[in-house]
C-alpha cells in the first residue's frame, strides 16, 4: 500500500468512484455562469471534475488534507485552493460577494455541524451535499416525522430541503458500511429567515435535548399567558412534544420566551 493510500485512509474518507453519479450530484446545483462555486473537500476531484465544465464564474476548493490540496492546484489551476478545515472556515467571508453555491461528499464525523453553520449564512444561494442517509432523512423530515428534530427544525428555518437521491455504498472506494444520499438546501428570502438566529438556536437546542417531554414541561419557567395563547392560536397543546412544532412555529414560539430566554441555561 503507498503512502499517500495510507494517508487518506487514515482519514477514513470514501471517495467517490462512479462519474454518473459525480455528474448527477452536480447537475443538481443547478450551476451557472454567474455562480461562484465552493466545493468542501474535493478530495481527488471527482465532483470538481463536472463543476468545471460548468464555467463558473469562480471556484473555491477547501481540503483540509495537506497532501490533496497541491493535487487539486495543478489539476484544476483555474481554482483558488484552500488548505484549510472547514469546521474552521469562516463562512461570514461568503457575505461579501453572494451567489455562492456549495457542495461537497461530505466527511460524515463533520457534516451535521457544517450544515449547521453553513445554512444560517447569507450569501449562500444554494448547496447540495452527500452526507449519511439517516442524516438526509433528518435534514428533510417535516415536523410530526420520527426522523424531524433539532438539525432539521434549525435547517429548514434558513432552507427549503429536498431528498434528491440514494446512494449505495458500492460506487466508494473504501467502501462504507452505510448508504449515503444526496441532499439540496436552497435558501429562503432575507425576509422569511429568522432575525435572531443564535437565540432561535439556542432555543431549538434547548427543547430537543429533552425531546421526550411535554414542551409544558420543558418550557415550565417560560409559562405565561403570551405562551397560552400562542399555543392555542397555533391549535397546538402543552402536551404536545418538540417533533410537533415546524420551523415557523419555533420562530413563533422564541418572539413569546425571547424576553425571558435563556433563564437557566
Ligand atoms: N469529494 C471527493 C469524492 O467525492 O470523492 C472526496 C470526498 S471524501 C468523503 C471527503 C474529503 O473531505 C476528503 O478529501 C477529506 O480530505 C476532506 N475533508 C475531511 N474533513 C475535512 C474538513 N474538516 N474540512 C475540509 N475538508 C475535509
Amino acid at each position: 500500500m503507498s503512502q499517500k493510500f495510507r494517508a487518506k485512509k487514515s482519514l477514513g474518507q470514501n471517495f467517490l468512484q462512479n462519474k454518473n453519479i459525480a455528474r448527477k450530484i452536480v447537475d443538481s446545483l443547478l450551476i451557472s455562469k454567474e455562480d461562484r462555486v465552493l466545493e468542501i473537500g474535493p478530495g481527488q476531484g471527482a465532483l470538481t471534475e463536472f463543476i468545471r465544465l460548468s464555467e463558473p464564474r469562480e471556484l473555491m476548493l477547501l481540503e483540509k488534507d495537506y497532501n490533496l490540496a497541491p493535487e487539486l492546484e495543478m489539476k484544476f489551476p483555474e481554482a483558488e485552493v484552500v488548505q484549510a478545515d472547514a469546521l474552521e472556515f469562516d463562512w461570514t467571508s461568503l457575505e461579501k460577494d453572494r451567489n455562492w453555491k456549495i457542495v461537497g461528499n461530505l466527511p460524515y464525523n463533520v457534516a451535521s455541524k457544517l450544515i449547521w453553520d453553513i445554512v444560517s449564512r447569507s450569501g449562500v444561494d444554494m448547496c447540495v451535499f452527500m452526507v449519511q442517509h439517516e442524516v438526509a432523512q433528518r435534514l428533510t423530515a417535516s415536523c410530526g416525522n420520527r426522523q424531524y428534530g433539532g438539525l432539521g427544525a434549525w435547517v429548514q428555518s434558513f432552507c427549503e430541503t429536498k431528498y434528491l437521491f440514494k446512494v449505495p455504498p458500492s460506487v466508494f472506494v473504501p467502501r462504507p458500511k452505510i448508504d449515503s444520499g444526496v441532499v439540496r438546501f436552497i435558501s429562503l428570502p432575507e425576509n422569511k429567515k429568522p432575525e435572531n438566529p443564535s437565540g432561535l438556536a439556542m432555543l431549538i437546542r434547548f427543547c430537543f435535548q429533552k425531546r421526550r417531554k411535554q414542551l409544558g414541561n420543558i418550557l415550565k419557567s417560560y409559562i405565561s399567558s403570551d405562551i397560552e395563547e400562542w399555543f392555542e392560536s397555533e391549535g397546538l397543546k402543552l402536551s404536545d412534544r418538540p417533533e410537533a412544532l415546524s420551523p415557523l412555529q419555533f420562530q413563533g414560539l422564541y418572539n413569546c420566551v425571547k424576553n425571558d430566554f435563556p433563564l437557566d441555561l
